[in-house]
């Protein structure tokens, strides 16, 4: 893996591919900036190593130039971030964006506008990624929320950069946090995987017997295994169809020496809502008429116990729907458990949607080791693929 402390890039002008895809506004304002105070330690790097940076992003899934995915709606909070005053170019290939990049000065910072106003980004264009690899003399993937992705910007450019090319530090801190799981972690080492279904984590849960000691099975996921096991479900969500699949699972984990916890009780709701009556079931014996929605109390304590014995946690998917926040608390407790267990000393990651978001919302991001910036690339490094554009970095 080459790092960014390892390329020059003094009087260089780096072509920076940032992941500033953020959320905008109706009034166009940005308002989560957690991915471009991301980018920021690799820009000021570079800055400070007396080189200049031209940031290339994506923005959206706009059909064409739509002005409503204009990264010049972003500049502002990107020059109040970095503290530099961005300079910003309309177009991101052809003659403008040439002399734009070729103007710039040491110390200095230009934003680039969608890549994706191209169809040829997303469809790994050759002629188009040669295009942007003139932007440049170095080439700096620190884009982690697309390297699962083989396009132009992310990918397929980096070819033109047979030694100037390197990891951004993002992107290197990402690696280095999913192999601290998957390839070095420290033993006892948990996964604990919830969300909806089982047929979306298949690949994952597959891919992690290899790696792990234990595996929490957690949110709607458990009432596939349940029935498989012969329980009764009621009205939870359920995959009959993966049920012989569940089977295979547990008998995988068994010959593998993993320990499979499945909860013990669940709350369970008389509806799918947040007003729901409660009740508190054993997880193989829910009514008609009642659907798991969260993890018991009992099932907390196994779960919390567990943690805390544990060296490495891997955390993916809600343990209920903790979007009802009269079930949110087995999501909670689990979250609590681990910050528990990363302060006694224990390395945790927390990646792949809903769990970053529910950390971010119960205000336990801080407590934890490492939260991962990227959804899909996250749940592919998982799934034990290479990404095509850390691939790229490294050939
Ligand atoms: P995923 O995208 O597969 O990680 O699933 C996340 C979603 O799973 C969240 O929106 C949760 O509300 C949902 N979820 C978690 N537990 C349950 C459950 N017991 N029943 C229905 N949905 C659930």
């Amino acid at each position: 893996m080459r790092l960014l402390e390892q390329q020059n890039f003094h009087d260089q002008r780096a072509i920076v591919r940032v992941d500033f895809n953020v959320p905008l506004n109706d009034e166009l304002q940005v308002t989560d900036k957690t991915r471009i105070q991301a980018a920021k330690p690799t820009i000021d790097h570079i800055l400070s190593q007396g080189g200049s940076c031209v940031l290339i992003s994506h923005l959206g899934r706009p059909e064409g130039r739509d002005p409503k995915h204009s990264l010049k709606y972003i500049v502002d909070t990107v020059s109040e971030i970095l503290g530099v005053s961005v300079l910003f170019c309309d177009q991101v290939v052809g003659e403008k964006a040439l002399n734009a990049s070729g103007q710039l000065m040491p110390g200095e910072v230009l934003l680039m506008e969608n890549l994706r106003y191209h169809k040829e980004e997303t469809k790994g264009d050759e002629a188009f990624a040669e295009q942007l690899s003139k932007l440049g003399s170095v080439y700096v993937n620190d884009a982690f929320g697309t390297a699962h992705r083989a396009h132009a910007s992310t990918t397929i450019m980096a070819k033109y950069f047979s030694e100037n090319k390197c990891f951004g530090a993002l992107l290197a801190k990402e690696v280095k946090a999913i192999d601290k799981v998957l390839k070095n972690g420290e033993s006892p080492i948990v996964a604990i995987l919830g969300g909806a279904k089982v047929s979306s984590k298949i690949t994952i849960i597959e891919s992690l017997l290899d790696k792990v000691d234990h595996l929490i099975i957690g949110g709607g996921m458990v009432y596939t295994f349940t029935k498989a096991l012969g329980g009764t479900v009621g009205n939870s969500i359920c995959e009959p169809d993966y049920c012989d699949y569940a089977l295979e699972l547990l008998d995988k984990a068994k010959s593998k020496g993993v320990v499979i916890h499945l909860p013990v009780d669940v709350v369970a709701g008389d509806t799918f809502s947040n007003d729901a009556n409660q009740r508190v079931f054993e997880s193989n014996t829910i009514p008609d008429g009642w659907e798991g929605l969260d993890a018991g109390p009992k099932s907390c304590e196994k779960f919390h116990e567990l943690i805390l014995q544990c060296k490495t946690i891997l955390w993916n998917g809600p343990l209920g729907v903790f979007e009802f926040p009269n079930f949110a608390k087995g999501t909670i407790t689990v979250g609590e458990s681990i910050a528990e267990a990363t302060k006694a000393g224990a390395f945790s990651l927390v990646g792949g949607g809903d769990s970053v978001a529910a950390v971010k919302q119960f205000g336990l991001a801080p407590k934890m080791s490492y939260i991962s910036t990227g959804g899909g690339a996250m749940l592919e490094s998982l799934e034990g693929k290479t990404l095509p554009g850390i691939a790229a970095l490294e050939s």
